[in-house]
């Protein structure tokens, strides 16, 4: 069979989570490589759509005819502390009470990551976060285990720059700044936290060491209203879905994948019932991620209310 056939019996939400996810995020890595080192060939922005669906079909090719399985973005959120408490953070961290607070191990990122590794080949973007991803003292240690495995693409470490980098991580950064690069978010607009966000300190720390680092310039967030205590129906919930931005953010935490941060608060909030794969007991890890991507919602879902109001980032609760 061949490409064209094949692409008329994807499910469009298959496409959209897996093929076209894994184009977006090939052109997104290609770019950054040829601005930040000159390799590989300059993307003209103007023909990124035509350029993604080439990619797109690439990677039909690679799923169906060499049985070649990448996931286009995986994110280990290696703990739930955090040194802010914003009112409309997606993934509900303020919400999470002691009991369900969340400290990744070395032992148990090494455990999730092989297991994952083993059964698909390869990761395009790998994300570490939290919560304030600084506060794991153990992230040094993620880094280098990460940043040693071939199968993963791209590393991206996440911060809201309220904690300054010691020497450890900045040596591992260093070390692996090919790789590895630092998101920091941008709160700056939000005045009530002048006196703890550092960002500038931050970049320059970065920029002394050759980190290559990106901030998000003008970001607005959704309003965040959680979980409602009654389900939609399942065509509400295919569309609302299908139409989030943030299915693209599978997230690892606590031995369990799943399709975002907020519904794996889920589990811990309102009694709702997350349904993620649990990494480590999964008897046919591969197929599940097969299915996991096309699926057309998952149980959290339905309970989640989406908003389109945009908002000031950071806002303290
Ligand atoms: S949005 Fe980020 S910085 Fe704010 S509470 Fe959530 S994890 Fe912390
Ligand atoms: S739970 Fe589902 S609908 Fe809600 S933000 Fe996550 S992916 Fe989107």
């Amino acid at each position: 069979m061949n490409i064209s056939e094949k692409n008329n019996e994807i499910s469009k939400i298959f496409y959209k989570r897996y093929f076209e996810q894994n184009a977006i995020n090939k052109i997104a890595n290609e770019m950054t490589k040829f601005l930040w080192f000159k390799e590989g060939h300059f993307i003209n922005p103007l023909k990124k759509e035509e350029i993604a669906k080439k990619y797109a079909e690439e990677e039909i090719d690679n799923f169906y005819n060499k049985n070649i399985l990448i996931m286009p973005q995986v994110e280990f959120c290696i703990t739930t502390r955090c040194t802010l408490k914003c009112k409309d953070c997606c993934a509900l961290i303020p919400q999470l009470d002691k009991e369900h607070r969340i400290e990744m191990s070395f032992d148990d990122f090494k455990l999730y990551l092989d297991k994952i590794l083993n059964n698909v080949d390869g990761i395009r973007r790998f994300i570490i976060l939290g919560g304030e991803t600084l506060m794991n003292p153990e992230l040094p240690k993620m880094i280098e285990y990460a940043a040693g495995k071939e199968k993963i693409f791209d590393i991206e470490i996440i911060t809201n720059a309220t904690i300054l980098p010691n020497q450890k991580l900045i040596d591992c950064l260093k070390k692996y700044n090919k790789k590895v690069f630092v998101y920091t978010s941008n709160y700056k607009g939000a005045e009530e936290l002048a006196n703890i966000i550092k960002i500038d300190e931050f970049e320059k720390v970065l920029n002394k060491n050759n980190i290559k680092h990106l901030k998000f310039e003008s970001w607005s967030w959704k309003e965040e209203f959680g979980f409602s205590s009654q389900a939609d129906d399942d065509e509400k919930t295919k569309e609302k879905f299908f139409k989030c931005d943030r299915i693209k953010c599978t997230q690892v935490i606590d031995g369990f994948l799943y399709i975002c941060s907020k519904a794996s608060a889920g589990k811990f909030l309102n009694g709702i019932i997350a349904d993620g794969i649990d990494i480590l007991n999964s008897k046919d890890l591969r197929n599940e991620i097969i299915e996991f991507y096309k699926a057309p919602y998952t149980e959290a879902c339905k309970y989640c209310i989406l908003s389109e109001k945009l908002i000031q980032p950071a806002l303290q609760a």
